[in-house]
């Protein structure tokens, strides 16, 4: 990394960079190689203090602005991030490890997508009028305050964005916390959005472990939490908030079926699988990791899907020609590995992959399982990397009931060439963001967010307004007040 592509501190409050190396020193690893790239330092409860204070104090300010002006600054933001992608895309691969080839469409493009999105809509945030009679009502938009947003490591700049972009254009303030597995990106969403104008404070990024996380959710101060991340953090946060009754975004795990029926185009479904598997390294929220594959199709399936992952290219990830590149972590590397010897201990059929890669870094070969049937652990819970599994159905109705057998509910997807079919089986799958002959595209414009434990609330499209806002009814007499006495 070069100097300019590195922030310079910790974290980012009040319109700057802040060091306070009082608080617990974070390692920060290039996965590619398990060397250190960076320290920063975990939030103490003063920085926390001084974030939560600076977003109060530029909040109120920011929310008489017209909206306009306030989505003309993240317009502005969008267009310096776009300016910038390669820079941004550089950090997000040390931040990740995702390849370069990935983070330059993926990532900043993505959260300028959003800042831009958002930034349009700004303007038109408005309440209704209700005639009743003689007398009206009116309703105003109004912003919540201060919201936190806790992110995962898989998206960093993205995840940043996705939060902020909905946010600031309702006339809130945010502070954000970023996965302690990686910091860094969101900190140059931070100092970017300064640069556009936004004012000190409105954007503030501290770093920390759940610890820190856990102080920011119950602080009063806070009107909204919105967390990514898995479901066992979101119960907890949730309950968190619920105790003084804030607002909650949920974007939490999941373990999504794609159906794929006989009449499907081969390679088009093929290529779904291997979107909704093995981008980012199969670390995405709404992977389709239970491949229903129907039989009359299984054995094409699983020839080509072998022949296709040979074009997997694994390595350095800032080399422009590798695709697959490594996992975030050690740590979620075991846990993958573990998964992977579940999966074979279980009866499942190791079709290709899944060994680490005799390097330095935390690379593993995309993992074929088939032959897995519904009770198998690698069926049942969500893995986080590249591991698909392949489960035979004949029927229709079978496929449905048993995609729908599981807690989680994010996404869903099908691959069929009968239009009928593919709309009927979409209705009856629970889950919140699905897609027809496609998978895992997240357009701005689309709503993403999930059912059951997969979450509550909707990230993108306008029906993030409502989870930024809150409605204020006011009812206007025009007449003289008839009280009984
Ligand atoms: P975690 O749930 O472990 O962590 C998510 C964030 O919450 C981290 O910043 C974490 O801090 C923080 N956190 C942990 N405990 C608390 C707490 N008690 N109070 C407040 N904050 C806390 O998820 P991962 O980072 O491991 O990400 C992977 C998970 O995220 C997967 O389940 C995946 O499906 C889900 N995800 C969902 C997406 C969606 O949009 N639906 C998208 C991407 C991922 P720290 O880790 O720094 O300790």
């Amino acid at each position: 990394m070069t100097q300019d592509t590195q922030p310079t501190a910790s974290h980012y409050i009040d319109g700057a960079y802040l060091e306070d190396t009082s608080g617990d020193a974070m390692a920060v690893i290039y996965p590619a190689t398990g060397a250190r790239i960076a320290r920063v330092h975990a939030a103490t409860p003063d920085v926390i203090d001084r974030a939560l204070a600076a977003a109060e104090a530029a909040q109120a300010d920011w929310a008489r602005l017209p909206g306009r002006e306030r989505g003309r600054v993240l317009i502005r933001a969008a267009e310096i991030m776009r300016a910038r992608n390669r820079d941004l895309s550089i950090l997000e691969t040390y931040d990740t490890g995702k390849p370069l080839q990935e983070t330059l469409v993926a990532d900043a493009a993505s959260g300028a997508d959003a800042l831009e999105y958002f930034g349009g809509l700004a303007g038109s945030l408005t309440g209704e009028h209700i005639p009743l009679g003689d007398d009206w009502a009116y309703t105003v938009r109004e912003p919540l305050g201060v919201c936190v947003g806790i992110g995962a490591w898989n998206y960093p700049t993205q995840i940043a964005c996705w939060k902020a972009a909905p946010a600031l254009a309702c006339g809130n303030a945010m502070v954000f916390k970023p996965s302690e597995t990686t910091p860094l990106s969101a900190l140059k969403v931070a100092e970017i959005l300064t640069e556009a104008g936004a004012p000190p404070g409105l954007f503030n990024v501290v770093q920390g472990a759940g610890d820190v996380g856990q102080r920011l959710v119950t602080d009063p101060r806070v009107a909204k939490v919105s967390l990514t991340g898995s479901v066992p953090t979101g119960r907890k946060v949730y309950a968190a908030a619920a105790a003084e009754m804030k607002h909650v975004t949920m974007e939490l795990g999941g373990k999504s079926p794609l159906l794929v029926f006989d009449d499907a185009d081969l390679d088009n479904a093929v290529g779904g699988a291997i979107l909704g598997n093995f981008y980012s390294s199969g670390q995405v929220c709404s992977n389709g990791t239970r491949v229903f594959v129907q039989t009359g199709i299984k054995k094409a399936f699983l020839t080509r899907l072998a022949e296709r992952l040979n074009g997997a290219v694994i390595g350095d990830p800032l080399d422009e020609a590798t695709n697959f590149g490594p996992l975030v972590s050690e740590g979620q590397l075991n846990i993958v590995m573990r998964y992977i010897e579940t999966g074979l201990a279980e009866g499942a059929r190791l079709v290709t992959g899944g060994q680490r890669l005799d390097r330095a870094g935390y690379f593993l070969r995309p993992a074929v399982f088939a032959d897995v049937t519904d009770d198998m652990t690698i069926a049942r819970e969500e893995i986080f990397g590249p591991v698909l599994s392949v489960l035979d159905f004949t029927d229709e109705a079978e496929a449905v009931d048993r995609a729908n057998a599981t807690d989680y509910g994010l996404s869903a997807g099908l691959f069929t060439r009968d239009i009928s079919r593919a709309h009927r089986v979409i209705g009856a799958l629970r889950a919140g963001t699905c897609f027809v002959n496609s998978y895992n595209d997240a357009p701005v414009e689309m709503p993403f967010g999930g059912v059951k434990m997969s979450g509550v609330g909707r990230e993108n499209a306008k029906a993030a307004i409502e989870h930024y806002s809150q409605v204020k009814s006011v009812y206007v007499r025009m007449g003289d007040v008839e009280a009984p006495f």
